[in-house]
């Protein structure tokens, strides 16, 4: 926990000097520890708006021909360090960085007036737009031309280039906030923690960060402003930053992680109450690389796929044949247990270029998860045929099911679509209010449920998830929130249907307790929060969660809610949380 000689994060001191020790508070989203040098991630480049004409076309030609040349060289370079596949990628890269029609395209808006940075901006943007309409191969590039594109505005305007850089060495990554795709692709063998300035506790960043097993704080004020290179100590379990940290203050987080090691070593098997009541502790993964990790843990199975994970950086929908084969290799490290798959949830935080809708106001309340499933069947029914085929080859006991589902039509309609194709359970999340409000007419003609904590507190508080700031409102804690869990609990519960929790409140151990004696039948969270919630279980009764239950839902804040069940649940778990 806190070190008691720090101070709080918006007086926090510069990051050497007599202030060096500080402490920025932030919200933990992954647990861990870990400390390294600051790396940090430099937001996109865009023209400047005040950028003056080009008067000398010719001479403003070359140096943008040497602001590409200079980005060419450094990705050549990358490209002799990666390894085989990014090797590839980034040698076709080196390519579109030399490509003289690009260059050419460019001169003719210079030959216009128009300045160096905008003229960049636009010959980029004129290829992307060839690119698109070429579609195939070429429209798959339009990601990597914008990215020459930003590079060679970074030179143009003597500005760090945008993203995560190269990473030398073990390196704490700090951002403003980092795109789902970017988290993604971070290098876990070099990335030691993640810190951001935004960012909240569901967003998908927060999400990803927690699956790779990697330390994250968000919503850290100042973190943008901590020089390269500075020592920091990241904390993600108590939310915290420290800069430039003693040795004393590494040790004793060392000391820390030693003592919720050592508590956690006896963790196993599958998650039962301390009175025998079985609770399925399950994996949320997002692609092969998590399905490998969680297969070889200790874990029933996984409650969450998040399939739209796999295709955040597609361009173009991925085929049949592509799809089963990853399905395949998600599926076979869990033969004989359960794997339940969520169809695409796009739209909104989680945008897939080619299931791009248009721009709506709202995207949050749009035509997102099974409402573009409605608009596109051709993509619902591709990725069904491909798990059905996947799951018969592995034998992975598979069940899937649908997000953003809001009335019993939408589910009736899903649930068909499932069994027609020969996938023998179909399910629904429930992360809107109307559907947990009637979770027993939803539910009716589906075998189970899943409750989407992330985007139910999300459209209960009115609160976007997005927005770090409203942290307060998107806390599961929220009596609102968990009442509308308990309705939902208990519509379910009425026909027979059994109701699991994949949001991230499955994997907060006090509230798992709540959860259960709600009437929860399994819990699914990333790999890296079960032991702690096995051992939350394994030291209270189903009697005592629904006492626990009745508390947090009884009370009139968020805050009263977890301090009355932190005073209420058992003292080995509380000391350690
Ligand atoms: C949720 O909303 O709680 C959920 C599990 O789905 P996602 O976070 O991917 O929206
Ligand atoms: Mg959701």
């Amino acid at each position: 926990m806190a070190d008691p000689n720090v101070a709080d994060g918006p007086a926090a001191a510069p990051a050497s000097g007599p202030g060096a020790g500080t402490v920025r508070r932030g919200i933990g989203v992954s647990p861990g520890t870990a400390s390294g040098p600051v790396v940090q991630v430099a937001p996109p480049v865009r023209p400047p708006a005040d950028e003056p004409p080009t008067t000398d076309a010719d001479a403003a030609l070359v140096e943008v021909k040497q602001a590409f040349e200079a980005v060419a060289a450094d990705l050549e370079e990358r490209a002799a360090r990666a390894d085989d596949t990014a090797q590839q990628i980034l040698k076709a890269t080196v390519l579109i960085a030399r490509d003289r029609s690009l260059h050419k395209a460019v001169g003719k808006h210079l030959a216009k007036g128009v300045g160096q940075a905008a003229a960049v901006h636009a010959g980029i943007e004129e290829f992307a737009a060839q690119f698109e309409a070429l579609g195939g191969y070429f429209a798959e590039r339009v990601t990597d031309l914008r990215d020459v594109g930003s590079r060679a505005l970074a030179q143009v305007l003597g500005v760090p280039a945008p993203g995560v850089p190269e990473l030398t060495g073990p390196s704490v990554v700090v951002a403003h906030d980092l795109a789902p795709a970017e988290t993604a692709t971070l290098d876990r063998a070099m990335v030691v923690a993640i810190v951001t300035e935004a960012g909240g506790r569901t967003s998908h960043t927060a999400i990803l960060a927690a699956q790779m097993g990697i330390p994250a704080v968000v919503q850290v004020p100042g973190a943008t402003e901590l020089p390269a290179g500075t020592l920091v100590a990241v904390d993600g379990d108590a939310g915290e930053v420290v800069v430039d940290p003693s040795e004393e203050v590494v040790a004793a987080l060392h000391r820390r992680r030693q003592r919720l090691t050592a508590a956690l070593a006896g963790s196993a098997g599958p998650g039962v109450t301390r009175d025998g009541h079985h609770v399925a502790l399950l994996a949320n993964i997002g692609g092969v690389a998590d399905a490998v990790e969680a297969g070889a843990q200790d874990l029933e199975g996984v409650g969450l796929f998040r399939t739209e994970f796999v295709f955040l950086s597609a361009d173009t929908a991925p085929t049949l044949a592509e799809q089963t084969e990853i399905y395949r290799q998600v599926f076979a490290p869990f033969e004989g247990r359960r794997v339940v798959v969520r169809t695409l949830d796009a739209g909104a935080d989680k945008p897939l270029a080619f299931a791009d809708l248009g721009p709506e106001e709202n995207p949050a309340l749009g035509r997102r998860g099974l409402r573009l499933s409605a608009e596109r069947p051709d993509l619902l029914d591709t990725q069904l045929e491909a798990l059905a085929v996947a799951a018969r080859e592995t034998g992975a006991d598979v069940r899937v099911m649908a997000p953003m589902v809001a009335t019993a039509e939408e589910a009736d309609w899903f649930a068909r679509r499932v069994r027609e194709n020969g996938l023998p359970k179909a399910g629904v999340m429930i992360e809107v209010p109307g559907a947990a409000l009637r979770a027993d007419h939803v539910l009716a003609d589906c075998d189970f449920g899943s409750l989407g904590t992330n985007d139910l507190a999300q459209y209960t508080m009115a609160a976007d998830r997005m927005q770090g700031e409203l942290s307060d409102l998107l806390d599961p804690w929220q009596p609102a929130v968990l009442s509308l869990i308990g309705t939902a609990c208990r519509g379910a519960a009425r026909v027979g249907r059994p109701m699991g929790v994949c949001g991230e409140a499955g994997g907060d151990p006090l509230l798992a307790l709540v959860l259960v004696g709600m009437g929860v039948s399994s819990l699914s969270m990333a790999p890296s929060k079960v032991p702690l919630v096995r051992l939350a279980l394994s030291l209270h009764s189903l009697p005592e969660c629904q006492h626990l239950a009745s508390i947090a839902t009884s009370a009139r804040t968020a805050t009263d809610a977890l301090t009355a069940v932190r005073e209420a649940a058992r003292p080995q778990l509380t000391e350690l949380v």
